[in-house]
């Protein structure tokens, strides 16, 4: 099982599809596609899951300190955190 050690210390499962940490980044084109698809032909869970998956980034989220690390492949990962919350307008 893969993991991830979090700069805060809080070490988080890579296990595909089964982490609750990992999430999926999806371009609004992609969802605009599947949405189409959906409206003309259907999609099959098979062909759902590789249509969301096309372009799509992996994102692991830490539960300890909200960081999130996006997969960059090859074992690197950018990761980023929160700034200071600042209302705008
Ligand atoms: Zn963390």
């Amino acid at each position: 099982m893969s993991k991830f050690a979090c700069i805060c210390g809080h070490v988080i499962n890579l296990s595909h599809g089964t982490s609750e940490s990992e999430l999926s980044l999806v371009p609004e084109t992609t969802i605009d596609a599947i949405g189409g698809i959906l409206s003309t032909r259907g999609l099959s869970e098979e062909g759902f899951y590789d249509a969301i998956s096309d372009g799509a980034f992996t994102v692991y989220r830490c539960p300890k300190c909200g960081r999130l690390h996006l997969d960059e492949g090859d074992g690197i990962f950018s990761s980023y955190i929160k700034e200071e919350i600042v209302q705008r307008g």
